[in-house]
């Protein structure tokens, strides 16, 4: 694959088409590993966004697409996946190469999953009750009864800039396949691939059923929030984002789904086959150098094998590559950006000050040709304690925070006693014991001797602060589709009409 990608000029895709924002303005989207600036994206406005709603909603308004039968449906989801996996050597370029995440990973990966999604939600809108039929009633009399899920019109997304393409098809997918329209805003450091995607998408559905109006959030996001037409907001994003997100929505009533923030637990039992737990566990938290929400930050250890556990933990650690996203022996790529990496580094200081243990990384990663970049290497605090900030906030970046415990018990409690609940894991030759933890766990996801294990048939979101409503899978349908129940009375004489005798009691 080629990795030369020239400074290109993108601009909004607003129905269908490319147009320029309507201020002329662009800004810069750059490449983490060396601050290069690899292309100029439209800045979008209000101006922009009142553009694309219309266009959604004129879109929406079209009965063709609105009403369409569940099995054409279906036909254009695979259209979709298939134009995905075409366009996927140029897709993961654009996404690898803003969003920092290694060729390994989003080639490997990111975009299976995205072809994938839309093959199996082909299937899921064959088998959805769009139109179901109740029971013959009780009370009042004989009538026919039926529940329809119907769309709910011009949906907003919002997402951030870790897997910006992945997190957009999650949205984009239940949203298409339900029959709504949608207007994306993403992150402005990863703006390219989401707007390719769009262009991609849009060759098999009408104009306006997709549309991107890349810009700042404090505008952009906010005009799509409270916009009148805009009946729903999917946002990913960061705990503080979402509960604006969610005022700002409540002026017009709008559905949200939030999938916000994480500080996973991650329990390491006394029995666990260490073999698997430790690189199982390091995978868990530096994966895209620690910049996934689900990331298992906290790691809970007994201290029976404590001091066994970080010397494995820091030695295999200390394997890992960090390097530019595009070499395919990179391990560890670059964080986002300048503001990111002073961030993760200002916890690692604080980390210090709390008393913590470093026991691996810590600083910037030298990497050569990458010196404008944006690395950090793999950090590992020991002796951390549950109540420390590095063990309630989100880093963000690749930092682990290894917490001691005696009894399963005391686990568990420290395992909850975050305003999060994403994710979680633990890892055990008991099975038994791993569903009598599962059920204790206050997480939307529990992972049972593994990490990161998404399925697109299986629902993701986060119970407490995590976040509300859940993206993937069949479930996802659900927070794109409205209900209607649709009565119809069997009984045509006035007379034998029991209810209406309430008003008309002589008959
Ligand atoms: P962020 O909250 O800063 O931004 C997310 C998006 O919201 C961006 O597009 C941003 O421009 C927009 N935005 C910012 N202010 C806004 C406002 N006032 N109104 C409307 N939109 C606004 O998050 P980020 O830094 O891009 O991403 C990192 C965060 O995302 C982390 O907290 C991470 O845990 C979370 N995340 C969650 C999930 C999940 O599925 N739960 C997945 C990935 C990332």
């Amino acid at each position: 694959m080629s990795t030369q990608v020239g400074v290109q000029t993108y601009d909004l895709f607003i129905n269908g088409e490319w147009v320029p924002s309507s201020s002329g303005e662009t800004f810069d989207v750059i490449n983490p590993s060396n601050g290069t600036v690899v292309a100029k994206v439209a800045k979008g406005s209000k101006e922009d966004v009142d553009k694309a709603v219309e266009a959604a909603h004129a879109a929406f308004e079209n009965a063709e697409w609105r009403e369409m039968s569940p099995n054409d449906r279906a036909d254009i989801l695979f259209a979709i996946g298939n134009n995905i996996a075409k366009h996927g050597q140029e897709l993961v370029l654009l996404e690898a190469l803003t969003s920092g995440g290694t060729l390994r990973r989003v080639g490997g990966n990111d975009i299976l999953m995205m072809v994938d999604l839309f093959q199996q939600m082909a299937k899921f809108v064959k088998e959805y009750p769009f139109s179901e039929t109740l029971p013959e009633p009780m009370f009042p009399g004989p009538a026919h009864n039926f529940v329809w899920r119907e769309p709910l019109g011009v949906c907003a997304a919002i997402t951030p800039w870790n897997m910006p393409m992945l997190i957009a098809t999650w949205k984009i997918a239940p949203a298409l396949a339900t029959g709504n329209t949608i207007v994306i805003k993403p992150a402005s450091n990863t703006p390219v691939s989401t707007l390719k995607l769009a262009e991609i998408i849009s060759e098999v559905v009408p104009p306006g059923v997709i549309n991107v109006v890349p810009g700042p959030g404090g505008e952009v996001g906010e005009s799509l929030v409270t916009h009148p037409k805009v009946e729903k907001v999917g946002f990913t994003g960061s705990t503080e984002v979402g509960r604006r997100i969610m005022m700002l929505a409540s002026s017009t009533v709008k559905n949200v789904t939030l999938e916000l923030g994480g500080k996973s637990p991650n329990i390491i039992l006394e029995d666990a086959d260490l073999d698997l737990a430790i690189p199982g566990s390091l995978f868990g938290v530096f994966l895209h150098a620690g910049q996934l929400c689900e990331s298992g930050t906290r790691l809970f250890v007994p201290n029976s094998i404590y001091d066994d556990v970080i010397d494995r933990l820091v030695a295999l650690t200390k394997t890992l590559k960090v390097g530019h996203q595009l070499d395919m022996n990179t391990s560890v790529g670059p964080v986002i950006s300048q503001a990111q990496k002073d961030t993760i580094l200002s916890y690692i200081e604080t980390g210090k000050a709390e008393g913590a243990r470093l026991v691996c990384g810590g600083k910037e990663a030298e990497v050569k040709g990458g010196e404008n970049g944006f690395f950090i290497e793999p950090t590992i605090f020991a002796d951390v304690t549950n109540d420390m900030k590095i063990a309630q906030e989100e880093i963000f970046g690749p930092v682990l925070s290894v917490i001691r415990y005696d009894t399963v018990d005391e686990a568990i409690e420290m395992a909850n006693d975050t305003i999060y609940g994403l994710a979680s894991g633990v890892w055990t030759r008991d099975v038994n014991k791993a569903y009598e933890i599962a059920r204790k766990i206050k997480a939307g996801v529990v992972w049972i001797n593994d990490w990161h294990m998404l399925r697109n048939d299986a629902p993701f979101g986060g119970y407490k602060q995590s976040g509300i409503g859940r993206e993937m899978g069949k479930y996802s349908l659900d927070a794109y589709t409205q209900l209607k129940h649709v009565h119809t009375s069997m009984v045509h004489e006035p007379e034998k009409r029991r209810a209406f005798g309430i008003l008309f009691p002589e008959g």
